[in-house]
């Protein structure tokens, strides 16, 4: 560093020096390299800068210059020594310390004494008011961006309402190129004249004027419109603040927000609320039960009270006739009568929306040449119409229609036209369930007169579905049957055993139900069924496959008679008959028999009479008494025979006719079996008859009847004994007496013991041995009567015991009548073993 010297110094500079209090610093350039020829600073130390170093150093002046200011400062340098002109620069210099100082520097050439000419400068350090400047400056840029930053629109209005400024945003949401072509415009005049209504908004009442006004700040004012240079209008929200200026107002300061969007949503959420209100309003009116007139209507008044409609109407399809009839009226008019109570398709606006299937929308109805009565719609203020066709995909079920006093909004328009759809599938599904109660109606009534047919059936009715299960059985095929309803076939002949006429178990899968299900039609199958209960009857069955419209099929009809009552009636007709044909064939045996017994005696006894007639002719000789009498026995026995045949005969017809009436008196049986036995001894004198067992026995009973049965046995006894001699024996006890003739004759067969009891039966050989078949059952008869029982043991060739039981006590009655040839005996061949042996 040089030392500035101060020659160099006092010659460097002309003219009086510059005080130091000045705080400038003078300089002296020269030269085409502009080498620092002289520098006078206030201070010993400038700018860090040692005096001395000014001194010695002739490039530190340019040096230290703000690169970025040099070049400027070089330049004017040059040109003031060129041109000799006086130029200010502002540049800066670098201190010491590295700060950059803002020198103002005032320039001029001056003429060197003698030399060159210099230029000189006197610069002042304006370092602080430059940063003040600075930051003014700053600030206002600061401000600018802010202004320039923001979406908010400003604009600054005098007293006048002129603007003053506005920013960008302002410019570009009211529709200008730049703010400029606003500036100076009255505000009020150019944007914000109108109300939303579409009145005139005068100054005076300007929200945003009052604050230039009343000096008052207006904030949050978001029911007014702002008009852009276009002609349309900006929802705005709006401040507006005053400006003073000098205790005074000088103006306001406008901000608004364009509120668009937020109006969007705003109404998108009202939309929405509508929306949800009329829906779920609509949904509940179309739920409820009702007419379909009553839910339309419902419908109507749900719209109506959710839309700014002057009236709703709902009109509903007549497939038919092709016409709508008014089902619904909402709002100013509600009557369901007059000219559009009934519209037919293509006629009317109404009739149009259902002939073109396409909904009318107009927010002028006055200029609409589909809408007639003008004169009314005038009248009334009308202004729009929105009409609809209900459809069901493309077909049409009715047309909802409303008119409104204001436009109706596109969002409102949405909103109908998807509440249209809603209510079209409502009246759908409300005619579809219509015609279903209807048809189903018509089905139970159907259904009650075939029940109360097939209820009434004397046969009995199965019905059976496809799938297999008994869906209806009539009263009469549960009493045949037992209840199945709701059985499938399967389980019910599982429960159910259905057995062939034989007896034989039918496979579940033969059974006439299961073959109809395979589509056998199965006619007269005659089966047998134990049902649970355990009863059997026989029924016979008719069963058809039946089909759907289609041909598929529908399950099966079955219809069965009990023939259980009529078989048991065949078959006891089949056998009365065969007991009939064997009656009749006894009955012609045993009138051939009875000719032949009755002959028997008579044969004799003819014989005996004509031999006496021929012995009292004249000339005869006289018959001796011997012979005589001979002849007369024999006459005696055959008549005798004959009257014991008849007595026989008669007997039986007597008991067949009236029964057998009991004379019951006491007696000893002993006692009257033993005359009896002393009678046929003498009667039959080859035959010995013993009498065994108690000496006594007391009862009461029919004697005669007693001594008949005693009788017929003893003689059968005889008949058959083969001459061996015949016991009886005789026990009793207490209560009972049992009496038993016991031979050694010919025997029977075991097959034949029963059958000998009945009439006209007999085991023996109709050659040898004579009767009627008839002693045995009249025996059998009289000891039932008495409440007895009769018995035989016998072995061919052996010999028989009949043995006779007899209560010692028989009560005096009269026997039922003979219950015929098959009348069931209670004798049984089968002997008695037991009972009664002598009482105390
Ligand atoms: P009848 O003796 O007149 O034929 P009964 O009714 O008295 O009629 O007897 C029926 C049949 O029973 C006889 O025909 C005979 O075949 C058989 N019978 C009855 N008693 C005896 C007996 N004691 N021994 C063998 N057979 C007898």
């Amino acid at each position: 560093m040089k030392e500035t010297t101060p020659e160099r110094s006092s010659s460097g500079l002309e003219g009086p020096a510059l005080p130091a209090a000045l705080q400038a610093l003078v300089w002296e350039v020269q030269g085409d390299a502009l080498d620092l020829r002289a520098a006078q600073a206030p201070a010993a130390e400038l700018f860090g800068h040692p005096a001395e170093r000014w001194a010695a150093d002739d490039g530190l002046f340019l040096r230290q210059q703000h690169p970025e200011d040099r070049p400027r400062l070089l330049a004017l340098l040059r040109r003031v020594l060129a041109e000799g002109s006086t130029e200010h620069i502002e540049h800066r210099l670098l201190a010491a310390d590295g700060r950059a100082v803002w020198l103002h520097s005032e320039i001029a050439r001056q003429q060197g004494r003698g030399g060159p000419p210099v230029v000189r400068g006197v610069s002042t350090d304006v370092t602080r008011a430059r940063r003040a400047e600075d930051a003014l400056r700053e600030a206002e840029a600061r401000a600018q961006a802010l202004l320039e930053s923001t979406e908010q629109g400003i604009y600054g209005i005098d007293r006048a309402g002129r603007c003053t400024f506005a920013n960008r945003a302002c410019a570009r949401l009211l529709g200008y190129g730049s703010a400029t072509e606003l500036v100076g415009r009255n505000m009020h005049q150019l944007i914000h004249h109108t109300r939303a209504d579409g009145t005139a908004l005068p100054e005076s009442s300007c929200p945003i004027h009052r604050a230039l006004r009343e000096g008052e700040e207006v904030a949050h004012i978001d029911s007014d419109l702002l008009w852009r240079a276009d002609g349309t209008s900006l929802p705005v929200e709006y401040w507006s603040r005053p400006i003073r200026e000098g205790g005074g107002l000088a103006g306001a300061i406008v901000t608004f927000v364009d509120i668009t969007e937020r109006r969007r949503s705003e109404q998108l959420l009202a939309m929405q609320a509508l929306t949800g209100a009329l829906r779920a309003e609509v949904a509940a009116a179309l739920s409820r039960p009702g007419t379909m007139r009553e839910i339309a209507q419902r419908c109507a008044e749900a719209i109506q009270g959710n839309l700014d409609a002057a009236f709703t109407r709902i009109w509903l399809l007549d497939e038919r006739e092709q016409v709508l009839e008014l089902g619904a009226s909402a709002g100013m008019y509600t009557h369901l009568h007059g000219r559009h109570s009934r519209v037919p398709v293509g006629h009317y606006k109404i009739g149009r929306i259902a002939q073109e299937l396409r909904p009318h929308l107009t927010n002028d109805v006055l200029s609409d040449p589909q809408v007639s009565d003008k004169e009314w719609a005038r009248r009334e203020g009308m202004v729009a119409f929105a009409g609809y066709p209900l459809l069901i995909e493309d077909r049409l079920v009715g047309v909802m229609a409303m008119f409104a006093r204001r436009p109706l909004r596109e969002e409102v328009l949405e909103v109908l036209a998807a509440i249209a759809d809603t209510i079209a599938q409502g009246i759908e599904r409300k005619r579809a369930e219509d015609a279903l109660q209807r048809s189903e109606a018509k089905r139970a009534a159907k259904h009650a007169v075939l029940r109360r047919l097939v209820g009434q059936c004397g046969d009995g009715i199965v019905m059976v579905d496809e799938h297999g299960v008994v869906h209806l059985m009539n009263p009469e095929a549960e009493q045949q049957l037992g209840s199945a309803t709701g059985l499938t076939v399967d389980a019910w002949t599982r429960t159910t055993a259905f057995l062939a006429p034989d007896g034989a178990p039918v496979p579940a899968e033969q059974t006439p139900l299961h073959r109809a299900l395979r589509g056998e039609k199965v006619e007269n199958a005659r089966w047998r069924v134990r049902r649970p209960d355990g009863s059997i009857r026989v029924l016979s069955a008719n069963a058809s496959p039946l089909r759907h419209a289609d041909g598929l099929p529908a399950g099966v009809v079955m219809n069965t008679r009990d023939e259980t009552e009529q078989l048991r009636l065949e078959q006891e007709r089949e056998r009365l008959l065969r007991s009939l044909k064997e009656a009749v064939q006894v009955r012609d045996e045993f009138l051939s028999l009875a000719s032949h017994e009755l002959r028997t005696p008579l044969t004799p006894l003819l014989l005996q009479v004509e031999s006496l007639r021929r012995m009292f002719q004249p000339g005869h000789e006289a018959p001796s008494k011997a012979r005589l009498d001979a002849k007369l026995s024999t006459i005696h026995r055959s008549v005798l025979r004959l009257r014991d045949l008849i007595d026989e005969l008669l007997d039986v017809s007597r008991i067949s006719a009236r029964g057998l009436p009991l004379h019951v008196e006491d007696f000893d049986l002993v006692a009257l079996l033993r005359e009896d036995i002393e009678r046929f001894e003498e009667s039959h004198p080859g035959t010995p008859v013993r009498l065994l067992g108690c000496p006594e026995v007391r009862v009461r009973a029919d004697r005669s009847r007693v001594e008949q049965i005693i009788t017929n046995l003893l003689s059968n006894a005889v008949k058959y004994g083969a001459g061996a001699p015949v016991d009886v024996r005789v026990e009793a006890d207490a209560e009972r007496v049992r009496f038993a003739v016991e031979d050694r004759g010919i025997g029977i067969a075991p097959s034949d013991q029963a059958r000998i009891f009945e009439r006209f039966q007999r085991a023996a050989s109709v050659m040898h041995y004579g009767g009627f078949g008839l002693g045995l059952w009249i025996v059998r008869r009289i000891v039932d009567q008495h409440g007895g029982s009769i018995t035989v043991q016998s072995a061919p060739g052996r010999g028989s015991t009949f043995t006779v039981d007899l209560p010692r006590t028989a009560a005096s009655t009269r026997a039922a009548p003979d219950p015929g040839p098959l009348g069931s005996p209670r004798a049984r061949g089968d002997g008695g073993a037991g009972g009664p042996s002598c009482p105390p």
